[in-house]
């Protein structure tokens, strides 16, 4: 585990990520193909990953959690399960994702009643639910302090009442529990965004066709999700005014965190297949690799798969040390989390078109798998308000470009 350096040293870390690695390797290559068409594949290799403790990684051990909170490990077994497809790495993301508003508010009743599901060897799903049809960028930008959220919720009595529509959020229509971003008034702001749990089954809750999409095809569901008067319990709102924007604002840090590491995933992986590639196929009487023009490329692309490497690991190892480095709702830690995301989506473009030039028409050749690293990792680049969004928050994080 030498290409985590200096931020992963302990014993029983390593050991983890050797467990998960050796699981990728001996389950998840085979199947690259397979996890771009076939379901059940899909199904058994992340029960797979259940069984290895993977969806209660994140809980508490007094739930049957395994207690991993050091960010720079999360993103280490991120990195890990994408190398093998970062479509699956996303899904075992979703539960801690979508539970993070719960713990953090620290809501203890919405904490005992579903963590324990996700806490046993059942594998599980959950969804963040944010994007809307009019948008996803608007949502997540915070000069707007959610003023264009159109998803409300009202309170009648002692029930939350929700209406609406969201678009595209992963796990529409498998998820068994929805964190749904709403309003309980737009014109409040901030004070009016409301993180409210909806779990699957709830009379009113419906869902569309899943999309058609690029890649992670069958890996991430994702469809409309339709909201017609959902009542669910008023402690089913995971703060309260104000605290559940700074919730948001969290989930939005460690989306764009554990996207570096999703995204970079599929880099070290099209890199191991053009180190391989290449060393078998000649020209000049010689490999590839070992022409000085090729290998140069191939050495650029390891030294910006490092340095994106570096750079997540750095921001990670920031997340936790809140005392020094602040609240991750703040503009300074979202900032730096969406550096490292632009930064890691840019190198591992670089490298998937890199590695298709090496490698001529076989890099474009669905057997060879870059072409599925491409289409899976290019959707990493885009959600969570895509590039563009990304680096006006690092901006943001220096000057008060939009101020709040
Ligand atoms: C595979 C997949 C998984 C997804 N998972 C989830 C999920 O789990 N939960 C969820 O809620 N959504 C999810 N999404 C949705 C995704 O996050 C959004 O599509 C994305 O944030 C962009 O929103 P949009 O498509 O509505 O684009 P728009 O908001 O319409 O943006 C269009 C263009 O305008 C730019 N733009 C718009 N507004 C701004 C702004 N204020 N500042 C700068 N640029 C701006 C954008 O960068 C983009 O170039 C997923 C999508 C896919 C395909």
């Amino acid at each position: 585990m030498k290409r985590y350096g200096a931020f992963i040293t302990s014993a029983e870390e390593i050991a983890i990520l050797e467990t998960i690695r050796a699981y990728v390797d001996r389950e998840i290559m085979p199947a690259r193909v397979q996890l771009d068409e076939d379901h059940a594949a899909f199904e058994r290799i992340y029960a797979g990953l259940v069984k290895l403790g993977i969806q209660r990684r994140g809980f508490s051990t007094a739930y049957g959690g395994l207690g991993i909170r050091s960010a720079p490990m999360v993103c280490a077994i991120t990195e890990e399960i994408s190398r093998g497809d970062s479509g699956v790495s996303l899904h075992a993301l979703l539960v801690p994702w979508a539970m993070a508003a719960a713990i953090g508010a620290r809501n203890k009743p919405l904490m005992d009643q579903f963590i324990p599901m996700y806490c046993s060897d059942e594998p599980r799903s959950a969804c963040l639910a944010i994007t809307e049809p009019a948008g996803g960028c608007n949502v997540e930008d915070g000069a707007e302090q959610g003023r264009t959220i159109r998803t409300t919720a009202r309170l009648e009595g002692d029930e939350w009442v929700i209406n609406g529509e969201k678009m595209w959020p992963s796990g529409a229509g498998t998820a068994d529990l929805y964190c749904v971003v709403c309003t309980t008034d737009p014109r409040l702001k901030s004070e009016g965004v409301a993180l409210i749990y909806v779990p699957s089954g709830t009379p009113g809750l419906s869902f569309g066709k899943p999309e058609s999409k690029m890649g992670m095809r069958v890996t991430d569901v994702n469809a409309a999700i339709h909201f017609n008067d959902v009542r669910v319990p008023r402690h089913y709102r995971a703060g309260g005014p104000g605290l559940d924007w700074q919730l948001f604002r969290n989930n939005l840090s460690w989306g764009r965190l554990t996207s570096a590491p999703l995204s970079l995933g599929n880099a070290q992986a099209v890199l191991e297949i053009v180190i391989e590639y290449t060393g078998t196929r000649s020209y000049g009487g010689k490999p590839v690799r070992n022409h000085s023009l090729q290998a140069a490329m191939i050495g650029d692309m390891a030294t910006a798969i490092q340095a994106a490497r570096a750079h997540y690991l750095h921001v990670a190892a920031m997340f936790n040390d809140r005392e020094r480095f602040g609240k991750l709702s703040d503009d300074f830690l979202l900032g730096q989390a969406s550096a490292a995301k632009i930064h890691a989506c840019d190198v591992t473009e670089m490298v998937c078109n890199r590695a298709m030039e090496l490698m001529g028409s076989y890099g474009y050749a669905h057997d060879y798998h870059v072409e599925k690293y491409l289409r899976d990792s290019k959707i990493i680049q885009l959600w969570l308000g895509g590039p563009q969004l990304a680096r006006l928050d690092v901006a943001q994080s220096y000057y008060p470009y939009a101020p709040r």
